[in-house]
């Protein structure tokens, strides 16, 4: 079980930043994200936009962001566990919390801050039968770690930046990469659009346009993949992996289930602490609710900081804290 002061679920913008106020005041975080990078919605869905509202930067791109707040909170040594979505929190018998992923991984800490945005982002799945069957036997909906694809054989289902991406940089290290998309043209960006097409030509991998996923085949694992063609012709394709990337839909998923008062799906705080209704668990961020709520990154930065001035008194009860800038505290508090 991993030991923590402040559980973080959520390492989106505003979770990475907590990690900053907490690590001041000397409360060290572990954070916990359903993607497998860092950067919530800024890595996710606009990585190359620019951002013109960030306080000290006329213009950032948004995985600059990400990158610059990864440097930041360095000092303060936080640990991640990525790709796994949180799913329980109970209460253990000295009053600390056990947060569990779905993957089982336990974390206990003093304090919960959720910072999970617009919820987690759950894959959009193909209507296939039996599909569940092989999910984790073969089926996957995000590419964790690119060497578990390594001299196998895959199958790609998809026309967006995250399929067109993965076609190019699994068709490296992969056995034979096969992508699958329904239309003739892919919504991706064009320059990767024209790598993958040109990969093609090259016979580097291939490619089934206006072809849709029918059926996945196997005997525990995946074995193959049956698709269909617009002249209604079926093909089967044997694979060891089918990775159908048709986007995320973000999710409030069991955080709805855990006693906190909800305003539609986000959770309702006090403002002078952006505490929850239930003791130890703070709201921060695109997921919190409060007259006057603004989504914006800055408003979830000073939320960030009014919750580890408050958080203190849990991790340290005995304690006063008495507040500092952050030149006279320094940061390289571990
Ligand atoms: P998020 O960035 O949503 O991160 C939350 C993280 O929590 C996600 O990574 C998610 O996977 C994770 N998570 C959720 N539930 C779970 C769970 N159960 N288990 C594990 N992990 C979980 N804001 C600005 O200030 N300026 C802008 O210019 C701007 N432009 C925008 C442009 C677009 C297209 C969009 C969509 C938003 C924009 N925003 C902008 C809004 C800004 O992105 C959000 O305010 C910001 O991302 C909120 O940060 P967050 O950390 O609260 O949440």
């Amino acid at each position: 079980m991993i030991q923590t002061d402040i559980c973080i679920i959520g390492a989106g913008p505003v979770g990475l930043f907590a990690v900053f106020e907490a690590g001041l005041l000397k409360m060290r975080c572990h954070l916990i994200d359903a993607l497998p990078q860092i950067g919530g919605q800024l890595s996710e869905i606009y990585p190359k936009k620019p951002i013109y509202d960030i306080p000290g930067f006329p213009e950032v791109n948004a995985q600059t962001l990400v990158d610059n707040l990864r440097q930041q909170i360095a000092p303060f040594k936080p640990t991640f566990t990525l790709g796994e979505r949180v799913d329980g929190l109970t209460r253990s018998e000295d009053g600390s919390f056990i947060v569990t992923t779905v993957d089982g991984t336990q974390v206990k800490s003093k304090v919960v801050v959720i910072a999970a945005g617009l919820g987690s982002f759950e894959p959009r799945k193909p209507e296939l039968q039996n599909l569940e069957r092989f999910e984790g036997r073969g089926v996957t909906y995000m590419v964790k770690d690119p060497e578990t694809f390594r001299q196998r054989r895959l199958v790609i289902a998809g026309g967006g930046d995250s399929a067109l991406d993965w076609t190019i940089y699994l068709s490296a290290i992969a056995e034979r990469v096969t992508l699958i998309h329904r239309n003739e043209s892919f919504r991706g960006a064009p320059d990767s659009a024209e790598k993958v097409m040109k990969l093609a030509e090259e016979g580097k991998i291939d490619l089934l346009l206006s072809a849709n996923l029918q059926a996945v085949n196997g005997n525990g694992v995946v074995k193959s993949v049956s698709v269909v063609d617009k002249q209604k012709v079926v093909k089967e394709i044997e694979t060891d992996f089918l990775i159908p990337l048709f986007g995320l839909s973000p999710k409030l998923g069991p955080i709805a289930d855990w006693g906190l008062n909800l305003d539609k799906s986000a959770i309702e705080v006090n403002t002078v602490d952006y505490s929850t209704n239930v003791e130890g668990i703070f709201a921060i961020g695109d997921i919190n609710t409060y007259p006057g709520k603004l989504k914006l990154i800055l408003c979830g930065f000073h939320e960030a900081a009014l919750m580890a001035q408050r958080a203190f008194e849990f991790v340290y009860p005995s304690q006063k804290l008495s507040f500092k800038y952050t030149t006279v505290n320094g940061v390289n508090a571990f």
